[in-house]
């Protein structure tokens, strides 16, 4: 599909970080969208600028109870879960629902209705990788009872029965493996390593290193991500898994200096306890969404972190 495709897309987790932003893209292509969220981790702020656009509706609806769409539907985008850490680790039966239970439902919807179908999978799955960087054919180092076991293995039961209904019901699924991504819309208190070191530095607290700061993630601006969901949406045919990500690494520590020097806040920085499972590090194999989906990310993370703090430091009140 092109541009001025016209059809309509379910969105769930729409009214999230990446979600919202994914809600915006469908409907300057011509989708009428209708976002699904439960507002579990967000509010509903992301979209209420969306609320009463033509084409848009929000429906407030959990979808591991049930999933029910008047009409016609071409594409189900499946992104509703808690995602950040803590996030996850204060919400873990949430989470093995939405990747159990959440799952399913949007792969009925979509058989129903011969939709495209995507999963919004992550480099979670990869858990603590021992290959790295990490292609798609890498299986993971998955620690299955840890914290992190309630994130990383619903989205690697996700990505089996995702596979299960391409198989036994001919459901036309993309698999994308989202690594760390960020931008506006982040959620100031959501505990994720980009909005906590920014909102730290321009509140003037200290910057919070868990463990040594050695360990490193690669960092993708929103809007190279989101373009890589439609990319994949309008590749029909393509199953994947396609990681999408930004394959620039550097270490948290590398990270607290370039926000501090991109606020100009003199913050200090202090080191906290590891996580438990912490993955040391993480950079994706980017080859094969050059090759399948023609996608590459462009913005840099200088410009990205900046165009970032300008929207945090309006959020919350400083510039
Ligand atoms: N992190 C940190 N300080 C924070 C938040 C996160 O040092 O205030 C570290 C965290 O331990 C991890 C990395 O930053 O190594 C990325 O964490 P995040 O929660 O953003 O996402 P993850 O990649 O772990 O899902």
């Amino acid at each position: 599909m092109t541009g001025g495709s016209t059809g309509r897309a379910v969105v769930t987790g729409g009214a999230g970080f990446l979600g919202s932003h994914l809600c915006e893209a469908l409907l300057a292509r011509g989708y009428e969208v209708v976002c699904v969220d439960n507002l579990s981790t967000s509010d509903g702020t992301n979209v209420s600028h969306l609320l009463g656009k033509e084409g848009f509706s929000l429906v407030r609806a959990d979808i591991t109870e049930r999933l029910t769409i008047d009409g016609p539907v071409d594409v189900v985008a499946h992104l509703a879960s808690p995602a950040s850490p803590a996030d996850y680790f204060r919400l873990p039966l949430q989470t093995l629902d939405a990747g159990s239970r959440g799952t399913e439902a949007c792969l009925r919807l979509a058989a129903e209705q011969g939709a495209r179908y995507l999963l919004a999978s992550t480099s979670e799955v990869y858990g603590d990788p021992i290959v790295h960087p990490q292609p798609e054919t890498y299986w993971g180092n998955v620690n299955p009872i840890g914290p992190r076991s309630v994130y990383d293995e619903s989205k690697r039961f996700a990505e089996a029965l995702s596979m299960a209904w391409a198989r036994e019901r001919g459901v036309d699924v993309v698999i994308v493996r989202i690594f760390n991504t960020y931008g506006p819309r982040l959620r100031a208190g959501d505990g994720r390593v980009v909005s906590n070191f920014i909102v730290q530095a321009l509140t003037g607290r200290p910057l919070t290193i868990y463990g040594d700061g050695r360990q490193t993630r690669s960092l993708c601006y929103q809007s190279d991500l989101i373009s890589g969901l439609v990319a994949a949406l309008d590749a029909r045919g393509v199953t994947g898994p396609v990681n999408l990500g930004n394959p620039t690494e550097l270490t948290v520590l590398e990270l607290a200096s370039q926000v501090l020097e991109a606020t100009g806040s003199s913050s200090e920085v202090v080191q906290l306890e590891a996580l438990q499972d912490d993955p040391a590090r993480r950079q994706p194999d980017i080859t094969r969404a050059g090759e399948l989906l023609g996608w590459a990310p462009e913005v840099t993370l200088t410009d990205g972190l900046l165009r970032t703090i300008s929207w945090f430091a309006k959020r919350l009140d400083l510039k």
